[in-house]
């Protein structure tokens, strides 16, 4: 019999950096096996409605909003005018759902392999879908490695990458072959960001690796973009954005004090402040 206490606490243990990560849990609410992975949900005490595939954290009702606003809106403000966009992954909507608040976007399609986790997120995180009926947003269930090969020359002005990590379907997302297929999908000014892992576990392999790769494939200026994150590895995460022609100092900031909507993490100073490299990744990244 396990200690009953145990069975109160879900940890992610990210055995690559020796740490793990615990909240204190009341209930599961719900587990599958997909064509894909392993996808949990569960009632936690303190940090509302948790969604783990394969065993790691994705989202939590109360720290989401850092990420799905940090994915978005710092590469949508660089952008002179973002009108196409497309997410790569972000089953879970949250990314979808800030794309949507910018008035300029006129179409985004979402490229999700597996439909069962935005299924699952529509049942247990209503409120990250609640723009999905948004006749802008196009959902798409298939494999985004394929599904960029098939873009025309010139499509997209922002291309966003809120995958998991990369291992698994996700491990290619991460490759110079699919950057370069993104570089030529997008437009003159486009914008391409991806979830980039965590600064103080990931600059010296991940995030180094992915900025070589994206100046490689043609991308004039890359910067990775650093946040909290409470309850993923190490709760220090990180936004990589490449742009073919703007400069990342030069985003829309008077666009972005302006902006229409709401939010509860991004904002002008937020976004001005993250384009400041902390000296171990300016020393990496050099
Ligand atoms: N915010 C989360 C994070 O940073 O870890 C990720 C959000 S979302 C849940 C990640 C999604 O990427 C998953 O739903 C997964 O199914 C999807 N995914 C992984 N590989 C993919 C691929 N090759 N094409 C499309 N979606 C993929």
């Amino acid at each position: 019999m396990s200690n009953p206490s145990e069975e109160r606490w879900f940890y992610e243990v990210f055995p690559q950096a020796g740490t793990s990560f615990g909240l204190e849990v009341t209930s599961k609410l719900h587990s599958e096996k997909s064509s894909f992975q392993t996808i949990d949900i569960y009632q936690t005490t303190t940090f509302g409605k948790l969604m783990v595939l394969d065993g790691c954290i994705m989202v939590s009702e109360r720290d989401h909003f850092i990420y799905h606003e940090m994915i978005t809106h710092p590469g949508l403000f660089t952008h002179p005018n973002p009108r196409r966009v497309a997410i790569i992954g972000g089953g879970d909507c949250g990314t979808l759902k800030e794309v949507l608040k910018h008035d300029n976007v006129e179409a985004v399609t979402q490229i999700e392999i597996d439909e069962r986790v935005t299924r699952m997120s529509e049942q247990y995180f209503p409120e990250l879908c609640e723009l999905n009926h948004d006749k802008r947003a196009t959902f798409r269930f298939e494999d985004g490695i394929k599904w960029i090969k098939a873009q025309p020359a010139g499509t997209w002005d922002v291309i966003i990458i809120d995958s998991t990590d990369p291992v698994g379907p996700a491990k290619d997302l991460f490759s110079d072959q699919f950057l370069s297929a993104c570089f030529k999908a997008l437009g003159e000014h486009g914008i391409l960001v991806q979830q980039s892992e965590s600064p103080i576990l990931h600059t010296h392999s991940i995030i180094r690796d992915l900025q070589r790769d994206l100046n490689s494939v043609g991308f004039n200026h890359v910067h990775t973009l650093p946040f909290p994150l409470p309850v993923y590895p190490s709760g220090w995460w990180s936004a990589t954005m490449a742009s073919k022609s703007v400069k990342p100092e030069h985003f829309r900031n008077q666009d972005a004090q302006n902006k229409s909507f709401d939010t509860h993490y991004y904002n002008h100073s937020i976004h001005q402040a993250a384009l400041a490299q902390p000296e171990f990744m300016k020393l990496t990244l050099a």
